[in-house]
């Protein structure tokens, strides 16, 4: 099968480092557990993301749009490495964000200068920093019209004659899975070297795109290592919907002669969610310490703490009693653990 990967920047470091976790491995007794740093992807750029803006800024470069736009919530980790990496490519970044429930209809789009006072702290302070332009939309008007807002935001761009480049949220689409495709390269390159020949795979899942990329890039890699999103937000069935859809894409643009959206397995795991997207719980908050303390490695209570949570969970009740070998991707995240200060 010859599938060939379209042009790329290099603008994550990777490889990334790949080691054992032996003292939490230890205290909490079963398979070892490893950590992929993807959080050692960059120190601005830190993250997943980055990897999928690795293929999404090239084909943004090649239309040459002058302007990237992408959407997310405001502590958005996706929204700061757009922004950093369109700073660093010297390109113009519009940020579409899903504001705080408090929001008004009436103050749309707001200032983000009025958010000093409430959140104005990690990611969003970052996107600022960098020069992204921000727009902010109340929860409702965000949900219900973000398709109207890309394109009208669009459309403002072209009447000034600027081309636009559009990313979905978590950068996830067809041209964003290339980014944990390749990854599951890198990562197939850590276990042979630890003569490791069957792992479980786990990682935080949001928008579907990190997950995706690995199992459809362990899959085209024909091994025997299984891939586990642990969800953050929707349901296992949205998932598995969602990276069909994303893989059916990437078919179609990328190997038309192939049929992978039926056969690949999409494991989710959505029991660990919580109260919802961003919304943590004690045990959660516990891990969060738990994994500083035994091995310097800091979760977020968004993304990683939840999948890493809910990782020690299905161990301790036997889910991995199968695998000798746990891998843990660490996605990043670390400002967005600076607004949960009060929580620890
Ligand atoms: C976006 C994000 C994820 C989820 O990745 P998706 O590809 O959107 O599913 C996980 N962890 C962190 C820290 C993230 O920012």
């Amino acid at each position: 099968m010859n599938i060939s990967a379209p042009r790329r920047l290099a603008l994550a470091h990777t490889p990334t480092p790949f080691r054992a976790l032996e003292r939490l491995s230890a205290h909490i007794g079963g398979p070892r557990i490893w950590l992929k740093s993807d959080d050692y992807t960059g120190a601005v750029i830190s993250g997943n993301k980055i990897r999928k803006l690795e293929f999404l800024m090239a084909e943004a470069q090649s239309q040459n749009a002058g302007v990237i736009l992408t959407c997310g919530g405001l502590q958005s980790n996706h929204c700061r490495a757009t922004a950093a990496v369109s700073a660093q490519l010297g390109l113009r970044c519009h940020l579409l964000l899903r504001g705080p429930a408090e929001l008004s209809e009436q103050s749309i789009p707001f200032n983000a200068n009025e958010l000093f006072d409430q959140g104005f702290d990690g990611n969003l302070l970052l996107d600022n920093l960098c020069g992204a332009k921000i727009s902010i939309f109340s929860p409702k008007h965000y949900s219900q019209r973000l398709e109207d807002i890309f394109r009208e935001t669009q459309q403002a761009y072209y009447a000034e004659k600027k081309a636009s480049y559009c990313i979905p949220t978590g950068g996830s689409n067809a041209m964003g899975l290339w980014g944990y495709i390749s990854a599951a390269e890198e990562i197939e390159k850590d276990l042979m070297r630890e003569n490791i020949s069957s792992a479980a795979i786990i990682c935080a899942s949001g928008s579907g795109g990190t997950q995706g990329g690995l199992s459809l890039g362990m899959h085209l890699l024909n091994n025997a290592h299984s891939v586990t999103g642990f969800a953050v937000c929707d349901s296992a069935h949205y998932f598995k919907h969602k990276i069909e859809e994303d893989v059916r894409e990437w078919q179609q643009r990328f190997a038309p002669s192939t049929d992978f959206a039926k056969t690949l397995n999409i494991s989710t795991n959505d029991g660990y969610i919580g109260p919802g997207y961003a919304l943590g719980y004690p045990e959660l908050f516990d891990c969060i310490r738990t994994v500083a303390q035994l091995e310097g490695v800091i979760l977020d209570p968004v993304y990683t703490g939840k999948a890493f949570y809910g990782m020690l969970e299905e161990i301790s009740r036997g889910a991995y009693d199968g695998f000798d070998d746990v891998v843990f991707v660490h996605t990043g995240g670390i400002f967005g653990l600076f607004p949960y200060k009060t929580d620890f």
